[in-house]
């Protein structure tokens, strides 16, 4: 390995080779990955490496440089960037810690840049001289795999934290906040699977839209607290009188949309009439602790054929849903 090479460019205020003196019992313990490696046994391999003084603020690895060195942090601080030097550190490197071993191990460019965030005295074993040190030093190996067992975990545990960060957007991206119910978006992208496996494998799929009779009354009388109450209480009863396998969403404002997947128009109607007779005996408690009479429902159920789209099966049960609000509502008609 060549001096041009080790030497980070431009980046240094201050190069020397080390030295015992520098190196004393104190220095030395400090170094995680020399941790109970007997100094006798690698002493002939770290004298004359190189000891860089960072200014702050100056670079030591720039993203996909290639890097054959591994640096370890005998003062100050460096700081590490993705994808440019002037974003937020996504981690620190202390006194005691290295940077670039991984690149000395496998030969690929630096991942992140890294800076001294402080002035930075940095020790720099080659790569011939790591791989030296793993041969005569039992310790200096073991204290590299723990090292590199802590990086993975590390990475597992920010992996699995970025997972369920965007499950929970994913989440609340589908999910109405009033109900608890799926939304309109979710309603929008399942339809077309929902139709098309209903085409491919030969079962029946029904579907429900429901509107709840004479809202605006409801919301003029009691207030629109009072009627946002009663949109929880329908989700809730739709989502006690359903299957499991059913899926319930709401549409907009005072209207839901309930999908059956292998049920037939006749199951369809078994199970609107069910909603409809739980909604109507189910009385209204308010947050203040008021109580308020059920309100009732319209509904229309359709079921899917196979020359239709999900949305043209909606629709169809959205007329019939109609029919019942102008056949007197509080009534399922298909
Ligand atoms: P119909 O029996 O024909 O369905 O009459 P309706 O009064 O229920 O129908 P209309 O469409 O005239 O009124 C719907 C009302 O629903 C009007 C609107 O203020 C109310 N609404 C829509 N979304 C919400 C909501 O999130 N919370 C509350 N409290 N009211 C809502
Ligand atoms: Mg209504
Ligand atoms: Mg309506």
């Amino acid at each position: 390995m060549s001096e041009e090479q080790t030497e980070p460019e431009s980046s240094h205020i201050s190069y020397s080779r080390l030295t015992y003196e520098e190196l004393t019992e104190g220095e030395f313990s400090k170094l995680h990955i020399l941790r109970r490696v007997a100094l006798e046994s690698v002493w002939g391999l770290l004298e004359g490496c190189p000891v860089y003084i960072l200014a702050k603020g100056a670079t030591l690895l720039e993203q996909g440089q290639s890097n054959q060195t591994m640096y370890l942090v005998m003062d100050g601080r460096l700081s590490v960037h993705l994808d440019h030097p002037e974003t937020e550190p996504v981690a620190f490197l202390e006194i005691g810690q290295t940077v670039g071993e991984l690149s000395v191990i496998d030969d690929s460019p630096a991942s992140a840049f890294v800076i001294a965030s402080l002035p930075t005295k940095l020790l720099a074993i080659d790569e011939s001289t790591f791989w030296r040190m793993v041969e005569v030093s039992h310790e200096f190996s073991t204290n590299m795999l723990l090292l590199l067992a802590g990086r993975l975990r590390a990475n597992n545990s920010k992996i699995i934290e970025g997972l369920n960060q965007r499950l929970k957007l994913e989440h609340e991206a589908t999910v109405d906040a009033l109900t608890g119910l799926r939304n309109r978006r979710w309603l929008d992208s399942t339809l077309p699977r929902m139709s098309s496996r209903h085409r491919f494998s030969k079962k029946p799929l029904s579907m429900i839209m429901l509107d709840v009779d004479h809202f605006k009354k409801f919301n003029d009388n009691y207030g629109h607290a009072a009627g946002d109450r009663v949109l929880t209480v329908v989700a809730k009863t739709i989502a006690e009188k359903i299957r499991p396998t059913d899926l319930a969403a709401r549409y907009g404002g005072e209207e839901f949309s309930i999908l059956l997947p292998d049920t037939p128009l006749a199951g369809g109607i078994v199970a609107a009439n069910r909603i409809r007779e739980a909604v109507e005996h189910t009385e209204v408690v308010c947050a203040d602790g008021r109580h308020l009479p059920p309100v009732t429902i319209s509904l229309g159920v359709a079921e899917a054929t196979d020359m239709e789209s999900g949305s043209d099966t909606l629709g169809r049960a959205d007329n019939a849903l109609y029919q019942a609000k102008s056949n007197g509502r509080n009534r399922v008609e298909t």
